[in-house]
């Protein structure tokens, strides 16, 4: 590149003015308020760098997961299923309470069925209480709807219709759901995957509290991390307001492929083997089975109400100085939210949440608007002007 051409790109950086190419928003120092101007490198978002497209169905059920127990002749069936969007952020909790159930049978060893994060993470809960335990899945990881997921922890994110709450249920959430936050924090650090990133949800409404309103509701506060406002001028992205919150990200395959080497650090053995129906179940000589099939349930326990919500994320390349995610940006649809978030194996961007869709095919619209959406908004931050 000519010298002349380098200085001329490295003063539009100073400034703090887009080069193409240049990931980093370079801003002044602080805002009249004083507080430290936002500096973030902007998300390469092009059909270019688009490395591959995934599909998942939640298992989602309107009046949320199943966690009891019940008796198939004489074998304890611990039922641990139905997580919609919050599998891995209510794992942890709900294992916990399905291998406590579990302990109401004398013996201790256990049969898993499902190997996503529901089957892992309640594995090692039954290991922590002493239980030998061999885990039965017609798919492992990498190939379960698990290593399709965003994840963050959502813990109320396509959980529950309201209408079908009951107070037991809720207080049976919170507490799955306060075990979870805890288990999450303690793998922080460690090889699993999970860390906190600070979210900017963006809009161009001045931002409400809606920590009491529907699903939020559900949620103890010391589970939500404080927010912050920034106004026009505080911020680089192309909406007027954005709210910042640090949040748990999870990596589902580093997660999932730690999760498969502690469960067998531990002493279980994973037998890949798929059941069509309840009989076959009850040949297996374990005296507790513990139900771990997501979406899987519907046909092996006949549950009906059960249903797929089909989600989507395409994914760029790797950015790795990208450390934060975004929800809300500009799409064509108002009201249907898109979001990106950051990972080792590429800038995951999502926001589809089709109930009722079996299909595991890409759909085209969904994925010109969710990449299209953020290419708009990152095509459009700038630095921001303090003030304005
Ligand atoms: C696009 C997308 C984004 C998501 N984002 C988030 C998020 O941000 N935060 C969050 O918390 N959650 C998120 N989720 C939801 C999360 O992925 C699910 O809730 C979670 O994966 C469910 O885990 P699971 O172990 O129950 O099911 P699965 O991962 O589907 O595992 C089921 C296991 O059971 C086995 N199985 C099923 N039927 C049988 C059978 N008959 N015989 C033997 N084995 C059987 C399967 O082979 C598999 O091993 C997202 C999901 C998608 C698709």
């Amino acid at each position: 590149m000519h010298r002349r051409t380098v200085l001329k790109l490295g003063g539009m950086a100073a400034l703090g003015l887009g080069v193409p190419g240049c990931s980093t928003v370079v801003v002044s120092p602080a805002t009249p308020a004083g507080r430290p101007i936002l500096t973030l490198p902007v998300v390469r978002a092009s059909w270019d760098r688009v490395i591959r497209t995934t599909v998942g169905l939640r298992p989602y059920r309107p009046s949320g997961f199943v966690l009891r127990a019940t008796k198939l002749d004489d074998t304890l069936l611990v039922h641990n299923y139905g997580h919609g969007g919050t599998g891995h952020s209510l794992s942890w909790g709900c294992g916990a309470v399905a291998a406590d159930l579990a302990l109401e049978q004398g013996g201790r060893r256990a049969a898993v069925i499902g190997c996503g994060i529901v089957g892992l993470t309640t594995t090692r809960q039954l290991q922590r209480r002493g239980f030998d335990v061999t885990i039965y899945a017609k798919t492992v990881p990498p190939d379960t709807t698990s290593n399709m997921a965003l994840a963050g922890f959502t813990p109320t994110s396509g959980l529950v219709d309201r209408d079908e709450r009951t107070p037991a249920w809720d207080e049976q959430f919170r507490r799955v759901a306060e075990i979870s936050y805890r288990e999450l924090q303690l793998l922080v650090g460690r090889p699993y995957g999970v860390s906190w990133i600070d979210n900017y949800s963006t809009m161009n409404q001045r931002p409400l509290d809606l920590s009491d309103v529907g699903s939020q509701s559900l949620l103890p506060p010391a589970l939500r991390t404080g927010r912050d406002v920034l106004g026009p001028g505080e911020h680089p992205f192309p909406l007027r307001y954005a709210t910042r919150r640090t949040t748990l990200r999870i990596e589902p395959s580093i997660y999932l492929d730690a999760m498969v080497k502690d469960v067998l650090l531990f002493g279980a053995r994973i037998v890949i083997r798929g059941f069509e129906t309840l009989r076959d179940l009850i040949t297996l000589d374990e005296p507790v089975v513990v139900n771990c099939t997501g979406l899987g349930a519907r046909d092996l326990f006949g549950d009906d109400a059960l249903i797929p919500t089909k989600g989507q994320l395409t994914v760029l390349v790797p950015q790795p100085e990208v450390n934060y995610r975004t929800s809300g940006g500009i799409t064509p649809q108002p009201g249907i939210g898109i979001h990106m978030m950051p990972r080792a194996d590429g800038i995951v961007l999502g926001g589809t949440s089709e109930r009722g869709e079996w299909s595991l095919e890409p759909d085209e619209d969904a994925r010109r608007r969710v990449v299209e959406g953020h290419m708009a908004l990152y095509g459009a931050m700038r630095p921001p002007t303090p003030g304005g």
